[in-house]
This record gives C-alpha cells, sequence and structure tokens, in this order.
C-alpha cells in the first residue's frame, strides 16, 4: 500500500526537510492515494509527463520538476510548476522568466550541481554557476527566483563517496548564499537524497528529499 510506505518514509523525515513524492511512471491513482494521505509536493522528471497529470490531480498539489528541462519545453509547464529542480544554464533560466513572465508569475528554481563521478548527470561547476550569477544577463531576471541548488549523488553502494558528495553540494550552497544571496531568505533550499541516500543526505543538510521507488514500488 502505498500509504503505509508513505508513512514508513514520512517518520524517518524531519519536519524541517520538504519530502518531494516522486510519482514518474507512476498512474494517476497512486498519486491520488498519497495525496488522500495528506502528501502535497510532487516530483516528475517528464515535461510531457507533468503536463498530462496536472489536469488530472488536485490543484493544491505542488509540482516539482526534477529532470532534465529542454528549452523549448518550458511553455508546457510554466503556468502551474511550484519549483524547478534542474536548471543548468543562463540559457535556460532566461527562457523560464520570459514563460513566467508570459503567465504573470514568478517562477522558484533550483541551481543543478555536478557532483557525482558519473560524466552522465546534468548540472553545473561552482565556476559556471558564478559566471552566470555574476553576469548582466542575469540582473535583468526579474520573473524567476532562485531558491537553492540540487544535486544527485553518485550510483554507488560506497556510502563515504555519497556522502563526500553530499558534503560538497552542501559548501557549494554556502559559498553562492555568501556570495550572492546573504539577505535573501528565500535562498534556502537543497535538495539532495534519494530513496537510497536520503538518511545520509539529511545528515549532511539536505532540505528536501526526492523519493520515489521506497513510496510507490
Ligand atoms: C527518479 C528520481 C528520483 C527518485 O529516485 P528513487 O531512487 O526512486 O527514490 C530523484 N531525483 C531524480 C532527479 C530522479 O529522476
Amino acid at each position: 500500500m502505498v500509504k503505509d510506505k508513505l508513512a514508513f518514509i514520512q517518520k524517518q523525515i524531519p519536519e524541517n526537510v520538504i519530502l518531494v513524492a516522486v510519482s514518474k511512471t507512476q498512474p494517476i491513482s497512486a498519486i491520488q492515494e498519497a495525496y488522500d494521505f495528506g502528501q502535497r509536493v510532487y516530483g516528475e522528471n517528464k515535461v510531457q509527463e507533468l503536463a498530462d497529470k496536472y489536469p488530472l490531480l488536485p490543484k493544491d498539489i505542488k509540482w516539482h520538476l526534477i529532470g532534465h528541462l529542454q528549452t523549448n519545453k518550458v511553455k508546457y509547464i510554466a503556468p502551474f510548476v511550484a519549483l524547478i529542480h534542474s536548471v543548468d544554464s543562463l540559457k535556460l533560466l532566461q527562457e523560464i522568466n520570459k514563460q513566467a513572465l508570459n503567465n504573470e508569475r514568478t517562477i522558484d528554481c533550483l541551481l543543478q550541481f555536478h557532483v557525482a563521478q558519473e560524466e552522465t548527470k546534468f548540472g553545473l561547476s561552482i565556476e559556471e554557476a558564478r559566471e552566470f550569477l555574476d553576469s548582466i544577463d542575469f540582473a535583468l531576471l526579474k520573473n524567476v527566483r532562485i531558491v537553492g541548488i540540487m544535486g544527485m549523488a553518485s550510483f554507488t553502494s560506497d556510502s563515504n563517496q555519497v556522502r563526500s558528495e553530499f558534503k560538497s553540494l552542501k559548501n557549494i550552497f554556502s559559498q553562492l548564499k555568501t556570495e550572492y544571496f546573504p539577505t535573501e531568505n528565500s535562498f534556502k533550499e537543497i535538495s539532495m537524497g534519494m530513496s537510497g541516500d536520503f538518511q545520509l543526505a539529511i545528515e549532511e543538510g539536505s532540505t528536501m528529499v526526492r523519493v520515489g521507488s521506497s513510496i510507490f514500488n
């Protein structure tokens, strides 16, 4: 039962940490079951799937886009998305800003960082992030708000490796906070931790865990 697994996960998460229930590939019925049990924040990794599910579920759900986002698809989620975890270029942020403006809203975003060993994972380095946070083009964006960072650890059973990658993310967060967002209380989120490593991530300072298979499978 989804609700039993959800309850089991919720018990392990402190109150100050947000649980994003990753509902990718799950049917509406499973999401509705979690919703009925009180879960309001969901993460999807594909734009099309998110746009298809949105109209079929209650409107007070906070939908997070957690997967890679292509510029030409931003328009499909801009009217309703609550948080985009996967911003990894200025070009993408500019498009999110444009579509947010079209919808007369501000869209909250996280900058995604690459800390894992795998080559395939998307994300910025801190140098790349500084480059665009320093730019005039970034300063012009009034309809996006950077509220923190996101990252994924390596897919490995070596918990020392995973822990050190979470420490790197926390470090990146602290540096950006000091350098760019010292007075912005809204810059506070560190999205890290999945089914296999969320306890470790919380120990290392995660404020937002993205848990899918432990709830739905
Ligand atoms: C699928 C996914 C998750 C959840 O992974 P589980 O191991 O199923 O908990 C978290 N983050 C991202 C970016 C994902 O694509």
